[in-house]
């Protein structure tokens, strides 16, 4: 028996983990446009510099401008001194304080649910909201376009997978029919799609699975706050809070803290905080970030008018971009992209918005489906009309450059 030449073998032919890193292709291309992690000095409301130019931000999910409102920012402040920066541990061992539990009562009833809990991440949250109730031997049926945390639950799961076509209830319909009928199901899809701008077409998809009892989990990281009355979500925006098992979220989007909610029933909830590996082992949200969105909801109820700013900047950004006949991908939300049609258009749209002061977001295949490449600009009811037309205006120059 010979020695096995390092060179020959099979295992040596492997490149090792940071070999992978030093050479991975995919990186070298990720970074090649640079449009990635930039580097921000400072920020007030939407505007923000880079290198020190002012910019007007079209990026973030801050919709109702909340981020920087100085009673959301007392709210955190108030909590840290009461409670301090971090609880450090999770709640299963380390206890539960009051603002969470408070947070999570006017969470579930926000949406019309009976219980909800809260996590340091709306990634985390979705993740658990699929990976605590699926199981091998469970069948989840997806939305093809759902987001990242849907899939690592989906993942996590050990189910098997079946997708539909994005928001397209007939073709759930058929997906459901070919299933077999004994395996327990999950059906997974977002209420607002956060690049497409798309609403879930609930009433179509309740009636598409209706006699199969599924489990619904929808993601309405992007809804809550932006739809419905008083912005209580894209379930409660068609009266369909009772046929949607699960609503798990963000509260960095409308709320503009940080940290997620899975919100159910009493008994769904109980079963989340017994068996979801993320809700059990993870540190609790901090009091800061509960503080603070604690004062947003509040401000959602007892104070309409941003939530019709958001509104009333949306349908007005919409007009101007149907004025210069650009792609919006029929968005029905203040999240609105700007479809390109190739990586390179995409790429010099965005580079000439920065040049122009504007903060926008390019995303690239395959972050979004093939074809589909597109610059995404998301509305806040912070933005001035002069904002909304000074991006429209630099959209029209770029777009007929390139
Ligand atoms: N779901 C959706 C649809 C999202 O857009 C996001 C954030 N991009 C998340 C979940 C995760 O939320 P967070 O950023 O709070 O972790």
């Amino acid at each position: 028996m010979g020695y096995a030449l390092p060179f020959l073998s099979k295992r040596q032919a492997k490149p090792t983990i940071l070999q992978r890193c030093r050479s991975d292709e995919a990186t070298r291309a990720r970074l090649k446009y640079n449009p990635w992690y930039l580097h921000i000095e400072k920020q007030e409301g939407t505007r923000v510099w880079v290198e020190g130019q002012e910019m007007v931000l079209m990026s973030s999910n801050d919709y109702l401008g909340f981020s920087h409102h100085p009673e959301v920012i007392g709210s955190a402040q108030s909590f840290t001194e009461k409670w301090g920066i971090s609880t450090t541990g999770a709640r299963l061992a380390n206890g539960s304080r009051t603002f969470h539990t408070e947070l999570e009562e006017r969470l579930a009833a926000w949406m019309g649910k009976e219980a909800c809990f809260v996590h340091s991440a709306g990634y985390i949250s979705c993740m658990s909201a699929v990976s605590a109730f699926a199981t091998k031997g469970d069948v989840v049926v997806v939305d093809r376009n759902v987001h990242s945390s849907l899939w690592s639950g989906i993942g996590l799961s050990g189910a098997s997978v079946e997708r539909f076509a994005h928001n397209d209830p007939f073709d759930l319909r058929s997906v459901m029919s070919t299933e077999d009928p004994d395996a327990p199901k999950m059906v997974v899809f977002e209420g607002v799609y956060s690049m497409e701008g798309h609403v879930a077409r609930l009433p179509e998809i309740m009636d598409a699975v209706a006699g199969h009892n599924a489990f619904m989990v929808m993601d309405d990281a992007h809804g809550m706050g932006v739809m419905g009355p008083q912005g209580r979500g894209t379930a409660a925006h068609f009266g369909l809070q009772d046929g949607v098992d699960v609503i798990c979220g963000s509260l960095s989007k409308s709320l503009g803290s940080v940290g997620g909610f899975v919100a159910g029933s009493r008994e769904v909830m109980e079963y989340l905080r017994t068996h979801s590996k993320q809700t059990i082992f993870s540190a609790a949200i901090s009091p800061a970030t509960a503080g603070a969105a604690l004062r947003s909801l509040q401000l959602l109820e007892e104070e309409p008018e941003h939530l019709e700013r958001l509104w009333e900047n949306t349908r007005y950004y919409k007009q101007l971009l149907a004025e210069i006949g650009a792609n919006i991908w029929e968005s029905e939300t203040p999240a609105v992209p700007i479809l390109l049609g190739s990586k390179e258009r995409v790429y010099n749209v965005w580079r000439g918005l920065l040049k122009k002061g504007i903060f926008s977001v390019p995303a690239i295949s395959p972050a979004v489906p093939p074809r589909k490449d597109l610059i995404r600009t998301a509305v806040t009811a912070a933005h001035t009309r002069e904002d909304l037309e000074r991006v429209v205006e630099a959209i029209a120059e770029l777009c007929r450059k390139f």
